[in-house]
C-alpha cells in the first residue's frame, strides 16, 4: 500500500466514524430536552389524542374506583370519628379507624418510611407503574378534567385548531364553560381534601357558616382551589415531568431488568410505511408502520420507540394505540407493552438480582417492627409521677403516704373509667377528687396517695407496681417508687428523693 492510499483509507475511516457519530448525536437529541419544551424554551402544548383500547378500559375502572373511595371515605365514620384524618396541625393521625397520638409518632413515621421502601422496592421491580395507575395527578387529570376537555372542545386535532383561530363566540363559550367546570371541579376537590385534615364535620360547619362568618377560611379556599385549577389547567404534565420528585427518583430507580412500557425495537426495526401488498419480512422491514398513533396519544408528548424516557408515566395509552393498528394491519400484538429493557434486548424474563432482594428484606423487616410496635401499642398510655418536691408523710400512727399524680392518654374511640390497683400486701389507693373517666381520645389527670403500712417499709426508696385498670381489664402496668424514711426502723423524719 502507498503512503497515499494510507492516507485516504484514514480519511475515509474518519469521516465514516464522525458520521455515525453525528447520527448518534441526533437520533439521541431527543435526550438533551424536555419533550414539552422548545428549543426557544417555549411551552410546546400536548394534545393527546383519547386512548381506546383494553388497558385504558381497566385503567378507567381503577381511576373511578379509587375516586369514589377518594370522595367517600370522608364521610365514614367510626364511632364517631373520621375513618381517616391527617390533621398535621393538631398532630392528630387517624388511620383505617386507628388513632395516632404524638406519642404514637415513631409508629407513624416507620409507617411512612415503609410507605417509601414499598414504593422504591416496588418501583424497581415494576416501573413508574404507579404513576399511570394509581398517582391523583394522572387520575385527576386523564379521567376527569382531560374527559371534560374532550367533551367540549373536541378530540386532539379539534382542540388544536379551536387554540389556533382567533377568538369568535364558539371559541369563548368552550373555552368559559370548561374553565368555570375546571375551577367548580377544583372547589369540591379542595374541600374533600381539606375533610381529610380537618374532617368532615368542621368543613361543613365552615361551609355553612359561609363566608361573612369565615372570610379567612373561605379566602384561603378560594386560594387552594385556584392553585388546584392552575396545576390541572395549565401545568399539566409539567408536574410529573419537572416538579414530582418521584418522577425525578426514576433515574436512580430503575435498571434493565425494571418493568416498564417498551418498544420492542427488535421486533419493530426498520420502521417503513405500511403498503398492504408488500410482505414485510421479505422486504426486511420491522413491524412498526409508522403511524406515528403511539405518539399522538401520549399525554407528556414523548415517542415511546426513543426507548426508556423520564418523560414516560407508563399511562399504557401507547400500549392500547399501538395493539390496535397491529390489529388493523394483521400482525401480533405488543409491540409495545410491559417488558424489561433486558428481556426485550435478550429474550430473556425478570431476573431477581440483589438490589431487589436487598429492599425486600429492608421492606420485610420494617413490616415485622411496624408490627411488633403495633403489638404492644396499649389503649391507654398513662405516667404516674410522684409530686414533684413532695416527702412521705405519716398517714396515721401505723402507715406512711406519698402523693401521686397520673396523667392518662385514652387512645380509644369511647370513654374508659379507669382505676388503679397495687397488691393488697403492699398498701393501698386512695383517689382524690372522686372516680376518673377519660374522655375518647383525651388526656386526663389525677392526684392519689399510696399508702403503706410502716413496718413494712425497709428502706428509705420501695418500689411498688400499678396496675391501670378500666371495666376489669388491665390496660398497663407501671413502676414508681415509694419515698420512706432513711431509717425506716429507728427514724421517723422524712427525706427526698
Ligand atoms: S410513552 Fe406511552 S406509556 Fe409513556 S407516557 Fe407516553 S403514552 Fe404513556
Ligand atoms: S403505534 Fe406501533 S406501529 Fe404505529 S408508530 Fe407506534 S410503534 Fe409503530
Amino acid at each position: 500500500m502507498t503512503r497515499e492510499s494510507s492516507r485516504r483509507s484514514l480519511v475515509f475511516a474518519f469521516t465514516l466514524i464522525t458520521k455515525e457519530m453525528n447520527e448518534f448525536e441526533e437520533e439521541e437529541s431527543f435526550r438533551d430536552r424536555v419533550s414539552t419544551i422548545a428549543e426557544d424554551g417555549k411551552r410546546l402544548w400536548v394534545y393527546p389524542k383519547r386512548p381506546q383500547g383494553r388497558l385504558f378500559n381497566y385503567r378507567n375502572l381503577a381511576a373511578y374506583l379509587l375516586l369514589l373511595v377518594f370522595f367517600i371515605t370522608p364521610f365514614i365514620k367510626v364511632n364517631g370519628d373520621p375513618l381517616m384524618l391527617f390533621n398535621v396541625l393538631e398532630r392528630h393521625f387517624i388511620i383505617f379507624g386507628v388513632v395516632f397520638f404524638p406519642q404514637d409518632f415513631h409508629i407513624f413515621v416507620l409507617s411512612m418510611i415503609t410507605f417509601i421502601v414499598f414504593v422504591v422496592l416496588f418501583t424497581v421491580i415494576f416501573g413508574r407503574i404507579f404513576c399511570g395507575w394509581i398517582c391523583p395527578q394522572t387520575i385527576f387529570m386523564e379521567f376527569i378534567y382531560r374527559q371534560i376537555e374532550y367533551l367540549i372542545e373536541g378530540n386532539n386535532s379539534r382542540q388544536r385548531k379551536l387554540d389556533d383561530r382567533s377568538m369568535d363566540f364558539d371559541k369563548l363559550w368552550r373555552k368559559t364553560l370548561k374553565h368555570l367546570i375546571f375551577y367548580l371541579i377544583s372547589l369540591v376537590t379542595v374541600f374533600f381534601f381539606l375533610a381529610y385534615v380537618i374532617g368532615m364535620d368542621r368543613v361543613q360547619e365552615l361551609i355553612n357558616a359561609g363566608p361573612v362568618e369565615n372570610p379567612a377560611g373561605f379566602i384561603g379556599m378560594l386560594i387552594f382551589a385556584a392553585i388546584h385549577y392552575l396545576v390541572f389547567a395549565k401545568l399539566r404534565e409539567q408536574v410529573c415531568i419537572i416538579i414530582c420528585p418521584y418522577g425525578r427518583l426514576q433515574g436512580v430507580l430503575l435498571d434493565r431488568n425494571s418493568i416498564i412500557v417498551s418498544y420492542d425495537y427488535n421486533r419493530g426495526e426498520p420502521r417503513a410505511k405500511h403498503n398492504p401488498l408488500e410482505d414485510r419480512e421479505k422486504a426486511s422491514k420491522g413491524d412498526c408502520i409508522d403511524c406515528n398513533s403511539c405518539v399522538l396519544v401520549c399525554p407528556t408528548g414523548i415517542d415511546i420507540r426513543n426507548g426508556t424516557q423520564l418523560e414516560c408515566i407508563n399511562c399504557t395509552a401507547c400500549i392500547d394505540a399501538c395493539n390496535n393498528i397491529m390489529e388493523r394491519v394483521h400482525k401480533p400484538k405488543g409491540l409495545i407493552r410491559y417488558a424489561s429493557e433486558r428481556s426485550i434486548a435478550e429474550g430473556t424474563r425478570l431476573k431477581f438480582n440483589i438490589r431487589i432482594l436487598f429492599y425486600s428484606v429492608v421492606l420485610t423487616g420494617l413490616l415485622i417492627l411496624i408490627g411488633y410496635l403495633f403489638s404492644i401499642r396499649t389503649d391507654i398510655e398513662s405516667t404516674i409521677l410522684r409530686m414533684p418536691g413532695s416527702i412521705y408523710q405519716e398517714y396515721d400512727s401505723l402507715h406512711y403516704s406519698n402523693i401521686y399524680t397520673i396523667r392518662l392518654i385514652n387512645k380509644t374511640r369511647k370513654d374508659l373509667p379507669v382505676n388503679l390497683l397495687i397488691d393488697d400486701e403492699e398498701g393501698f389507693i386512695k383517689m382524690m377528687g372522686g372516680p376518673l373517666v377519660v374522655g375518647k381520645g383525651q388526656v386526663g389527670k389525677a392526684t392519689f396517695l399510696l399508702v403503706i403500712e410502716k413496718s413494712k417499709i425497709k428502706k428509705s426508696l420501695t418500689e411498688v407496681e400499678f396496675k391501670v385498670m378500666s371495666d376489669g381489664r388491665e390496660m398497663d402496668e407501671i413502676e414508681a417508687t415509694f419515698v420512706g424514711p432513711n431509717d425506716p426502723d429507728n427514724n421517723p423524719g422524712s427525706d427526698d428523693d
